[in-house]
C-alpha cells in the first residue's frame, strides 16, 4: 500500500482537467479555500523519525507526493529545494511525482539531478489531445529515469502513439469523479489500450469516473464502485 505525502496543500486551476478538481471540491465542503497554498505538518515526512529513532517511512516504501497540489506549482518554488533534499536523502524509498506543470520542471530541478534520481518516477498528466501535444514532447525531452503518463480525467480520445516507446513505463487511465463529472467513453479507453499494446507499454485502467458510456448507454457510477467497474471491464487484461 502506497503512502501519500503532501508537503504542501492547495493549488491553482491550470487546464481543462482541473475544472472539477477534487481538492477544490473537498476543501469547499469544509469551508476552505483550495487556492490558498500552505506547507503542511507532513512537510518533512520522509525524514520524520519514530521514538525508537527509525524513520516513520520504512525502507522500500512507495510514496506518492503532492496529491492535493501540484509538485511544480509556482507558489511552492521556495519550498521545493528542501523537498528535493529530503527526496535525495531517502534513496531507499520510491517516490512518484505526478504533475500537469511538466513545462516548469526543467527550471525546478536540483543541481545534482543529472539524468534523474533513480528512485523518482515522474508522471505527466494529459487529459485531452491538446495537452498531450503540448506537454508530452517536453516530458520526453527532460532528463527523467522513470516516466509514466496519466490520462485522467480522460476528456476525449487521445492519440498517444507519437509519444509511446520504451521510455514510458506505463499509461494510467481514469474518468472524472464528482457530481458534475464529464463523460468518459469506453471506446476512448479501449483505443488507449490498443495503442499501449502496439507499443508494448504497460496499461492500467484505474477507474471509470462517475459517468461512463459504453455501447451508447451512460452509466452513473458511485465513487466506491469506480475502481471495481474499471477492473470488471476487462480492459486490464494483457490482451484485447
Ligand atoms: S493541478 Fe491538480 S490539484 Fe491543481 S487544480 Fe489542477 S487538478 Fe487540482
Amino acid at each position: 500500500m502506497a503512502v501519500i505525502w503532501n508537503p504542501w496543500h492547495g493549488c491553482q486551476k491550470y487546464s481543462a482537467g482541473c475544472a472539477h478538481c477534487y481538492v477544490y471540491r473537498r476543501d469547499e465542503s469544509i469551508g476552505k479555500d483550495a487556492s490558498f497554498v500552505e506547507k503542511t505538518a507532513s512537510f518533512d515526512l520522509p525524514l520524520q523519525k519514530k521514538k525508537d529513532g527509525s524513520f516513520r517511512l520504512p525502507l522500500g516504501e512507495t510514496v506518492f507526493a503532492c496529491m492535493t497540489s501540484d509538485f511544480f506549482l509556482e507558489e511552492a518554488d521556495a519550498w521545493r529545494p528542501e523537498v528535493w533534499r529530503m527526496v535525495q536523502k531517502r534513496p531507499d524509498i520510491s517516490f512518484s511525482i505526478i504533475t500537469k506543470r511538466i513545462v516548469r520542471m526543467a527550471d525546478c530541478l536540483p543541481s545534482d539531478w543529472g539524468e534523474g534520481y533513480a528512485h523518482v518516477r515522474i508522471g505527466c498528466t494529459v487529459e485531452n489531445q491538446e495537452e498531450a501535444d503540448r506537454r508530452l514532447p517536453v516530458f520526453l525531452s527532460l532528463p527523467i529515469r522513470r516516466r509514466f503518463i496519466i490520462c485522467e480525467p480522460l476528456l476525449g480520445p487521445i492519440d498517444l502513439t507519437p509519444y509511446l516507446s520504451s521510455a514510458i513505463e506505463q499509461v494510467v487511465v481514469g474518468g472524472e469523479s464528482g457530481p458534475g463529472a464529464r463523460l468518459c467513453r469506453y471506446e476512448w479507453v479501449l483505443d488507449l489500450k490498443r495503442q499501449c499494446l502496439e507499443h508494448q507499454v504497460s496499461f492500467h485502467f484505474k477507474q471509470t469516473g462517475a459517468r461512463f458510456e459504453k455501447d451508447g448507454k451512460i452509466y452513473r457510477i458511485p465513487r466506491k464502485e469506480q475502481q471495481k467497474q474499471a477492473q470488471k471491464s476487462g480492459l486490464n487484461k494483457k490482451s484485447l
